[in-house]
């Protein structure tokens, strides 16, 4: 016999561990939707006055991010756009703008973008070749651009808020990995909203899938038929990050809701830590290169272009 809905006489097609939920379709829509917006009143993410920008790569947990912020915000009347970031690789970036442009086209999202080569001169694809794809290394370089871009066209479409579609299991394995490396300024830096210095030109990011583990949103994609870009980068490496992530998805199999303790725990200690001691304003200083504010005398984008370029 089929496992029913918790809350209705259908077949349930999806089974959460944690809460022990059986759920079919629309419950499990209901039940999703409903954790998306408590998020957002909960660390209180965002209000009816803000102009959201919404980070879209094209990949699950974007593509589900601005399809919710659309489904459920357009109609309370708050703003917002797409921006998308092309970081030039071959056969990837074109695909991952196709999904996303179709998508904004299709619901009438306005589409901010700009490129690696636009901002840098330099694209991932050039930055790739010209090293030899040790462990992350492209990344790193690709990620610090990446977010020195979404930076500037929040800042040049007057965005309050730049959403991200990082999810809880991102969290977790953030946390963990700034913890194993001794980082603790980095590890107090995370959270549903990151910075945690009113930077004038730095606009907050904030994070609605904070509480959200990353198989449901692909699970509400699949229900939902959202398109989303699945294919990895060539440049893609991640070795680290996935020991963490098979780690706590074993731990997750074992004593199911681990996950969400990790990140309570995580946001507990940060309230008790009285953080705003620890880092002010005075640290900031303007970029010697690019005069963009940064704590460092060079931005770290800078500083990599720098290396990049004397190769
Ligand atoms: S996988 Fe790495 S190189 Fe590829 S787009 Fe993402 S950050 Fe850039
Ligand atoms: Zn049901
Ligand atoms: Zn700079």
């Amino acid at each position: 016999m089929n496992i029913k809905c918790d809350k209705c006489s259908k077949d349930a097609l999806i089974y959460l561990a944690y809460g022990k939920h059986n759920f079919c379709k629309d419950h499990f829509n209901d039940f999703f939707e409903s954790r998306f917006k408590k998020t957002i009143r909960q660390f209180k993410l965002f209000s009816q006055k803000d102009y959201l920008g919404v980070a879209t790569s094209g990949g699950k947990d974007s593509m589900v991010l601005l399809y919710l912020i659309n489904k459920i915000f357009r109609e309370k009347r708050i703003n917002f756009c797409a921006i998308f970031v092309d970081e030039g690789t071959d056969n990837y970036s074109n695909k991952t703008f196709q999904v996303v442009k179709d998508f904004c086209t299709k619901e009438n999202i306005k589409l901010v973008t700009s490129s690696h080569k636009k901002e840098f001169d330099i694209s991932t694809q050039e930055i790739g070749e010209k090293y030899d794809k040790k462990e992350g290394t492209v990344c790193t370089y690709c990620g610090v651009l990446r977010r020195k871009t979404l930076n500037r066209l929040a800042n040049k479409e007057k965005v309050s808020k730049l959403l991200t579609g990082h999810n809880l299991d991102d969290e977790c394995q953030t946390i963990l990995m700034n913890l194993l490396d001794n980082d603790t300024l980095r590890f107090f830096r995370t959270g549903p909203e990151t910075g945690i210095i009113d930077i004038e030109n730095t606009r907050p990011r904030i994070k609605p899938f904070y509480l959200t583990p990353e198989k449901e949103i692909a699970a509400y994609a699949l229900f939902n038929q959202i398109p989303f870009h699945d294919c990895n980068c060539p440049f893609f490496r991640t070795a680290k990050r996935n020991h963490f992530r098979n780690f706590l998805n074993e731990t997750e199999i074992i004593h199911p809701g681990s996950k969400f303790s990790l990140v309570k725990s995580f946001l507990k200690i940060k309230e008790l830590s009285n953080l705003k001691k620890i880092i002010t304003k005075k640290n900031l200083k303007k970029c010697k290169i690019c005069k963009e504010d940064t704590s460092q005398d060079i931005c770290k984008a800078c500083e990599l272009i720098s290396k990049i370029k004397k190769i």
